[in-house]
């Protein structure tokens, strides 16, 4: 099952970490990222890339769930649908 970071948390984490130090380091927000505790997406949508062609005849890809246009990635940039339509459990 995939699991999700909260935003609010995350963005909370932040901010709180700004206040103790000016500036923070990549290695500083990986570590933020990593204490984040993860939540199982129950309510997670599944969608499949569609082939499709724009206006030049180039081929694009849009998202089954909202139509958005992607680039065949693991979830949809508009809608985050979980585009391996829910198999595989990593
Ligand atoms: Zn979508």
């Amino acid at each position: 099952m995939k699991k999700l970071i909260d935003p609010y948390i995350l963005m909370d984490d932040f901010t709180l970490a700004f206040e103790k130090k000016a500036s923070l380091f990549p290695e500083d927000v990986e570590e933020i990222i990593k204490e984040q505790v993860l939540i199982p997406s129950v309510n997670a949508r599944f969608g499949k890339w569609k082939e499709t062609k724009n206006l030049k005849g180039e081929t694009i890809y849009e998202c089954s769930v909202c139509g958005g246009i992607g680039h065949y990635d693991n979830f949809c940039p508009v809608c985050g649908a979980d585009m391996n339509g829910g198999e595989g459990d990593d």
